[in-house]
């Protein structure tokens, strides 16, 4: 059975461009809670320990710089079928293959730099919500 908690970032450009307020309304509009939230910063540190996965990757380099270049939002969603459904609100990795009308297709400016985070499963969208928020309380 799938969860109903989903983890994600508002990446660093899209921030710095003022699209935050935009893409948690149209999170909200989608039916989905957030339950905890902040604005904080990713050291490269913390971006290699968050991304480990993509270690081998020639992009991570990329990456590291890209998620901490500025200040981020990381927040904890709730809703039947988080993962999934939020997945589908976010569109494609690459905002070219991104469908009309997704996060991704409104704010991503390229395959790096593509506005949202979205956790891949349930195991993982509570290990990165751990990673944010733990001994937090979530409302
Ligand atoms: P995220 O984990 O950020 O939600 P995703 O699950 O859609 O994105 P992943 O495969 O986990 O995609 O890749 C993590 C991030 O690394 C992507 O969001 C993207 O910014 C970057 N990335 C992925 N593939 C490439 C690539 N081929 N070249 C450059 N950057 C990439
Ligand atoms: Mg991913």
């Amino acid at each position: 059975m799938s969860g109903n908690v989903t983890f994600s970032m508002i990446k660093p450009d899209a921030v710095k461009d003022g699209h935050a307020g935009a893409i948690l309304k149209m999170i909200e509009d989608a039916g989905f809670r957030i339950v905890a939230l902040k604005k904080t910063l990713m050291t490269r540190e913390l971006a290699a320990k968050f991304y480990e996965v993509h270690a081998d990757k020639g992009f991570f380099g990329d990456l590291l710089r890209v998620m901490s270049a500025g200040p981020i939002y990381a927040f904890i969603l709730e809703k039947e079928n988080a993962v999934a459904d939020y997945r589908k609100l976010i569109g494609s990795t690459n905002p070219a293959n991104a469908d009309a009308g997704t996060i991704r297709k409104l704010f991503a400016k390229s395959l790096e730099s593509n506005a949202v985070h979205g956790s891949d499963s349930d195991e993982n969208a509570a290990l990165e919500s751990a990673f944010f928020f733990a001994g937090t309380e979530r409302f």
